[in-house]
């Protein structure tokens, strides 16, 4: 039996974004300290750390002796290189291990992988190169959606092709590199499944998370999703099913199709906590974070259980466009929990931070947290709108806010 990692011991973070913060928040709250490692300083995992080493991934001296000075390794970011994964790994544990990272760092491995585990994904199929992109159409036919195998987020390296004429050029639009032709599922929701695997295989999930998209970045969460009992039963298995096929050690996010009818089909895998999981800090006994933390130090997993259903919506850098939100406007709403990352450039589609909402039912809480968010910005627009009225202009659009 190994030994559990004890509070006052030291938690490696490879990456430094708003996971590796939010996971250090959980890991410091339990009497951990923090090390981040990632090739930039002043970051939002490294404001919150005991240290915050700067190096390149490549620089494996640097990585090796990041790694003696900590008890285990953990990521935040999938996209770490492999060998960098294996040079921590000589010194220390490293959870999950590089080989769950092998898997998930390339699209047209995952699907393999869940294809080959007999677990439902769309039709797919590679594109290594040039000679391969008609062949790929011709076996997944058209509408689809092309997207390169690698370090792909966000929408970013994806396009979608309507009709078999346009499957060269969206090829060429992401940069003629690997990549994976999938036919486009008309999906009628997306959920997610985040489960937590301890050491000892033991797993715990949070149950269906519902999430909607804005230009493909993830907007609003909510929990539980809107779907049947039986999907949501079916959804859970399916993650619990691939964490144990994995062999994870810490959390993994199982996103999901949800097609007309129920049928479920596996979009992705992150091995690591999810933004679909944000809103468990406010709404469950125990935070995915604190999951995360359990799992790589070798203790029990927490409960589940969650206080009220919840909602989450993300604050993107277009909030910023015309200035500073409105905080204590949001403030001024007793029930929302507003989380920001740390991050001092505002840019468009930056994930710059998110807010929750508890509330009797997840429709309502998903309306509390979208009026939090408006009320971000509520006094600009109004302005804004009474100028192009003063002017007798249309108003422009307003970014960042959706209705
Ligand atoms: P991904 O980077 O694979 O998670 O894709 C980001 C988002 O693009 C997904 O959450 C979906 O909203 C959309 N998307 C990706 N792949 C497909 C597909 N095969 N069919 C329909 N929509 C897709």
């Amino acid at each position: 039996m190994t030994q559990a990692i004890l509070p006052g011991s030291t938690i490696g973070v490879l990456g430094s974004g708003q996971l590796g913060r939010l996971f250090a928040i959980a890991a410091r709250r339990m009497g951990y300290r923090v090390h981040t490692f990632s090739p930039d300083d002043d970051t939002p995992a490294g404001q919150v750390s005991d240290r915050e080493i700067a190096a390149p991934y490549e620089d494996l001296d640097a990585v090796r002796a990041f790694a003696r000075d900590v008890d285990v390794v953990t990521f935040e970011f999938e996209n770490v290189p492999g060998e960098t994964a294996r040079a921590a790994e000589e010194i220390a544990p490293v959870r999950p291990g590089g080989d769950v990272l092998h898997v998930v760092q390339n699209r047209i491995r995952e699907k393999t992988f869940l294809s080959r585990g007999g677990f439902p994904v769309t039709d797919f199929a590679p594109i290594e190169g040039e000679g391969d992109v008609a062949a790929a159409l011709a076996k997944i036919g058209a509408p689809a959606v092309v997207k390169t195998a690698r370090s792909g987020y966000d929408g970013k390296g994806q396009a979608k092709i309507e009709s078999a004429a346009e499957a060269f050029s969206a090829w060429e639009a992401i940069g003629r590199r690997e990549a994976i032709l999938e036919r486009f599922v008309p999906f009628e929701r997306e959920i997610s499944v985040v489960v937590a695997r301890a050491l000892d295989g033991s797993m715990a999930d949070f149950g269906a998370i519902e999430n909607a998209h804005s230009r493909h970045i993830l907007d609003v969460s909510s929990a539980p999703a809107g779907v049947a009992a039986a999907v949501r039963k079916e959804a859970v298995e399916i993650g619990h099913a691939i964490a144990e096929r994995l062999g994870v050690v810490g959390v993994l996010c199982i996103e999901f199709f949800v097609e007309p009818g129920g049928r479920l089909l596996v979009n992705e895998l992150a091995p690591r906590p999810h933004n679909s999981g944000h809103l468990t800090m406010d709404a469950c006994v125990t935070s995915q974070f604190e999951q995360q933390l359990r799992a790589v130090c070798g203790l029990a997993l927490g409960s589940t259980e969650y206080l009220r259903p919840a909602a989450m919506a993300n604050l993107l850098g277009d909030l910023w466009e015309d200035g500073e939100p409105d905080w204590p406007a949001v403030c001024s709403l007793p029930e929302i929990k507003l989380h920001l990352y740390g991050k001092s450039q505002a840019r468009p589609r930056r994930k710059m931070g998110h807010l929750t909402a508890l509330a009797p039912t997840a429709g309502e809480a998903r309306e509390a947290v979208l009026a939090a968010r408006r009320a971000l910005t509520r006094a600009r627009d109004d302005r804004k709108r009474e100028l192009a009225r003063e002017t007798g202009q249309e108003a422009a659009p307003i970014s960042g806010t959706r209705p």
